[in-house]
């Protein structure tokens, strides 16, 4: 037995077999080979494609029968690039002209190729590029001879062990038989946690090295509540845990209890507690955790889970919809998509930017190309004549950016209205305060919308200068760090003046401790993962504005992040015999 410290990224225990991913393509050297072996390098290049194209193939049919002919035929633009002559003939050329290993020819060829592409007028063949890399990616791995699997090998509760997922992977897999990810890579506000949450999957993260570690089908026990990931685990060990996940499904239920009572604190203080949503599958949550209304729609997963197909207007405004009829009368706060950065726009828009998440992310992408984003922004104003739709923009740095927005969504209303389309004129717009220079002129922001939505999770990333993403650096990661603390205030402050309307939808209050040290600090409006919603409704309930003023008061004055994690861990020592997690 071995137990393998991370971080808890997504709560709950999994117990399953392990099916180990390597994503991560290694470096690719260039490796001058011997006159006398440039023929077995190239035999060995024409091995890898075979095997690719098997792989493929299996895919295909797979996905054509479990999703649709329509999705299977993603798999036959991959199996045309292994199915091409030139490219083929160009990589087999460049071992024997060069004399070099059959990773470099690839490598090398495959760019000439990408550029070629990139450079095409057709707008079809430049998104082709993703197919292209895809491709690429899976015969550098059969080169390389780095995993990759089918999950149909394997029996039972499966228990994925990877070095790195992205947030679409660990969309394709949770819907299969995965119970839960051990993953080398992350933070806990990683969209690839933040999916895995979605899924009420258990994942732990910042796993070192665990894929040298595993073999597929060992046993492996998840516990995303302590952080550790238990490999070969014992029979004893195994039977704890059993009676752990007992204890946890007890615990949800006894929070669940509250689910119809009000969110209001111990002396009538009304709250608003609304859910973070990612997937159409957890629109049943909001209900069922006594969630009230959609505080945020993160609309960039139906864009990354259509990829490489891009939605059709109708389906945004169809999606749309349904959202708002579920949860009618409450709200549905949708935001306009938040793709760059690390969610995928590299591959679709063929940008290639050495920064990315100080790049072309959020409202800069949507403004940068408006001819692609203006189908969802048509979509919005279409679908809000169905109910309390609100608007919100990610990634506002400043006033300059709203108004733009605003100029595009004129044209858009003018078009809707030239073609006769029902749509609504004025729906609620407001930005999130998620990069440090927002959170600086909340006060000049508020004068432009209607509300305001703090997004922690990237306000502490950018203001403390920690990747979200990178589990060397999470431990500067700190929600009660006295510059946050402060930001958050200036927040506050900005919107009470303003009399606008200000939410926090950010991971940080979903840790009852840290949702109530954002009581004490002013806000009343929160957004969550459902299922955080009935813990922070306990745990809110039993307690008082002036007390949790007084907390907050004491936090303000503490000089580091661990000293305020220490001053509400002991606060609330005896009331969450067992908290969620920190931050
Ligand atoms: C945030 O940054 O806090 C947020 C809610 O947005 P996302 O996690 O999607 O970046
Ligand atoms: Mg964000």
């Amino acid at each position: 037995m071995q137990t393998i410290e991370g971080l808890g990224v997504s709560g709950g225990i999994a117990i399953g077999r392990a099916v180990v991913i390597e994503n991560r393509a290694r470096d690719i050297f260039r490796l001058p080979l011997p006159p006398e072996e440039v023929e077995r390098e190239v035999a060995r290049f024409h091995e890898a494609v075979e095997q690719a194209r098997s792989e493929v193939a299996k895919t295909r049919d797979r996905a054509s029968e479990d999703l649709g002919e329509h999705l299977g035929a993603i798999f036959d633009a991959h199996l045309l690039v292994l199915c091409d002559t030139g490219f083929l003939e160009e990589v087999s050329a460049r071992i024997r002209q060069e004399e070099v290993n059959a990773e470099w020819a690839v490598y090398r060829a495959g760019e000439e190729y990408a550029e070629r592409f990139a450079a095409m007028e057709n707008e079809y063949i430049r998104e082709r590029q993703a197919d292209l890399r895809d491709v690429l990616r899976h015969l550098q791995r059969r080169l390389q001879g780095i995993s990759h699997h089918e999950l149909a090998d394997v029996e039972g509760p499966v228990v994925i062990v990877a070095d790195d997922l992205a947030p679409s992977e660990v969309i394709q897999l949770g819907r299969q038989r995965v119970v839960g990810f051990a993953i080398e890579t992350g933070g806990r506000t990683s969209h690839t946690a933040i999916i895995a949450r979605s899924l009420k999957l258990p994942a732990v993260s910042g796993l070192g090295e665990v894929t040298e570690l595993v073999t597929d089908q060992d046993p492996v026990v998840i516990d995303g509540e302590r952080g550790v990931v238990i490999l070969h685990p014992t029979p004893e060990l195994l039977d704890s845990y059993r009676r752990r996940m007992e204890e946890l499904r007890t615990r949800e239920l006894t929070f669940l209890e509250t689910r119809d009572l009000p969110a209001r604190t111990l002396d009538g203080v009304e709250l608003h507690l609304m859910a973070n949503i990612d997937l159409p599958e957890e629109l049943a949550d909001v209900r069922s955790f006594g969630a009230r209304g959609i505080g945020l729609y993160r609309s960039e997963f139906l864009y990354i889970e259509k990829s490489p197909d891009v939605p059709s207007e109708e389906e945004h405004v169809e999606l749309y919809r349904r959202l708002v009829e579920a949860a009618s009368p409450e709200p549905v706060i949708i935001r306009t998509y938040d793709l760059g950065g690390r969610k995928l726009a590299q591959e679709l828009l063929a940008l290639d930017e050495e920064n990315p998440v100080l790049g072309l992310r959020g409202i800069r992408l949507t403004l940068a190309r408006p001819q692609v984003f203006k189908t969802q922004v048509r979509a919005l104003y279409r679908a809000a004549a169905h109910g309390d739709l609100r608007v919100l923009l990610p990634m506002i740095s400043g006033v300059d950016e709203v108004r733009a927005f605003r100029a595009l969504a004129e044209a858009v209303i003018e078009e809707l209205e030239g073609e006769g389309l029902e749509f609504r004129r004025d729906p609620p717009l407001g930005v999130m305060i998620e990069v440090p220079s927002a959170a600086l002129i909340a006060d000049l922001l508020a004068r432009e919308v209607d509300f305001l939505s703090v997004g922690t999770n990237d306000l502490i990333q950018y203001s403390l200068a920690v990747d979200r993403n990178n589990e060397h650096v999470s431990y500067l990661y700190q929600p009660g760090h006295p510059a946050i603390l402060r930001m958050l205030r200036t927040v506050i402050e900005a919107a009470r003046e303003a009399d606008v309307e200000l939410s926090l939808c950010g991971e940080m209050a979903a840790d009852p401790r840290y949702a109530a040290l954002l009581v004490g600090l002013g806000l009343r409006r929160f957004s969550v993962t459902p299922q955080a919603v009935p813990a922070l409704k306990t745990l809110l309930r039993e307690l008082s504005v002036p007390w949790l003023e007084q907390l907050a008061g004491r936090c303000l004055e503490a000089s580091t992040g661990p000293e305020v994690e220490e001053l509400l861990s002991s606060a609330f020592e005896t009331m969450l015999a067992a908290p969620t997690g920190s931050a």
